[in-house]
């Protein structure tokens, strides 16, 4: 009996060939920049106690309703595949008792599972990079963090970004909103799209972010969340702006823009582009005073913001590939002895910081050495049973097909002929 070839899951994809240098290039930025701002990078667990999310997400929201990858272990306890990263954070830092310890700013990178119907840009199983920074009210963090958002894309050299700006005010103003917009809502209920006819009595402020024409049409006489803040978020809001004037950062004010998340509180803030279609947002975040405390913490402000990775490789791969790294030296050997040779001259090699590939195929030193052309090699060292008893080994330039002959093993040992070659 045949079984179906084994494939990748769907919403998951694997990353390789000139992708993945994509990804490295990102990362390196990701590591400079933030480094560069003194954040500290923090990895937590890929799965947490399902319950984080729920208190730290909200039980109203999509995530926690209907897309989170939850399971029970065999110990009976009921786990979840993290669906983003600022939950597992700050667990971590009430955890080690860090938030007592003044300001912390972290950043963190990797994979995140939601149960979401693929498409293009939105994917089970996805990366984020994040950054979060406690122990703040100032609202010079919150310029900090959307400046060095933006720092980090213009590095990765991304063009066409918007950055738009909310405040969702404080939770009381946020109540009075809510109630508000319900008042409104409620007379055209039957007109509103399904989903936002459940999100009116479950979650009424994401129905600001429905896509429906009909219930866009109704929002667009509907009242709006910063008519509502309080002195203090107001204030709070005004003072962003100013920040980011001052860094000459323009920025677009939305009064519609809700995160998906029940935590944030005061700033709210996305990154988008026109140029990735429907999936249009990059990355996005805002102000979560209240998170900490919600997950047994002592009350600490914070405010971070988490983007999508596959949506930069998509906009890098718009500005074309990035050149492969070069090989410098390709090992080829035939005959008796030479395969210890041939060992013990790659290592030698990659020790100067060399990159060196070894060829074990066996098949003729003719065909060994089409091979480091093919590769693009920029020379071939070439071991043959004479070598092996004289020492005396040839080491081919492909690009003029000079040969010079290098003296095992103290040519091979000479850290400045070879680097002064290669480099
Ligand atoms: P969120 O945590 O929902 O605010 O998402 C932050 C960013 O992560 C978004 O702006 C997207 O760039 C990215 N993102 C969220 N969900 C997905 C997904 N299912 N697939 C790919 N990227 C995603």
């Amino acid at each position: 009996m045949t079984s179906a070839p084994l494939q990748a899951i769907r919403g998951t994809r694997d990353i390789w060939g000139t992708e993945i240098r994509l990804w490295q290039y990102l990362e390196q930025h990701a590591r400079d920049i933030l480094g560069r701002a003194n954040y500290q990078e923090i990895r937590t667990p890929l799965f947490e106690a399902t319950e984080l999310f729920q208190r730290g997400i909200g039980e109203g929201t999509d995530i926690v309703s209907k897309e989170m990858y939850t399971f029970t272990d065999r110990g009976e306890r009921s786990l979840t595949l993290r669906p983003e990263g600022t939950a597992g954070v700050v667990r971590s830092l009430i955890e080690h008792k860090r938030l007592s310890q003044g300001v912390q700013r972290c950043w963190y990178q990797g994979a995140m599972f939601r149960y979401e119907r693929p498409q293009a840009g939105r994917q089970r199983q996805f990366h984020q990079l994040g950054v979060e920074v406690f122990g703040s009210e100032d609202p010079r963090v919150d310029v900090e963090v959307m400046a060095v958002a933006l720092e980090f894309l213009q590095a990765l050299g991304i063009p066409n970004l918007t950055l738009e700006l909310n405040s969702v005010g404080d939770p009381a103003d946020r109540q009075r909103y809510k109630a508000a917009l319900v008042e409104y809502l409620t007379p055209y209920a039957a007109d509103l799209d399904p989903d936002s006819q459940v999100r009116l009595t479950k979650n009424p402020l994401r129905i600001l972010d429905s896509k429906d024409p009909a219930t866009q049409a109704i929002l667009r006489t509907a009242p709006l969340l910063p008519q509502y803040l309080g002195k203090a978020a107001q204030q709070h809001f005004e003072q962003v702006q100013e920040g980011l004037q001052a860094l000459g950062l323009a920025y677009e004010l939305n009064p519609r823009l809700v995160r998906g998340l029940d935590y944030y509180t005061r700033t709210a803030f996305e990154i988008t582009t026109q140029d990735l279609g429907a999936q249009s947002a990059v990355g996005g975040g805002g102000r979560y005073d209240h998170l900490v405390e919600e997950l047994g913490g002592t009350a600490t402000p914070a405010v971070g913001w988490a983007m999508g990775l596959e949506r930069l490789v998509v906009l890098l791969q718009k500005q074309g590939e990035p050149p492969a790294p070069e090989l410098d030296i390709y090992v080829v050997s035939q005959g008796a002895g030479t395969a210890t040779l041939s060992l013990q001259i790659s290592q030698m090699l990659r020790g100067h910081g060399l990159r060196v590939e070894m060829d074990v195929s066996q098949s003729s030193l003719g065909k060994q050495i089409k091979r480091a052309d093919k590769l693009g090699s920029k020379a071939c060292v070439i071991v043959g049973e004479t070598e092996v008893t004289t020492g005396q080994i040839p080491v081919k330039w492909l690009a003029t097909g000079v040969q010079e002959i290098v003296t095992f093993p103290n040519g091979f040992r000479d850290a400045t002929f070879w680097q002064k070659n290669f480099r």
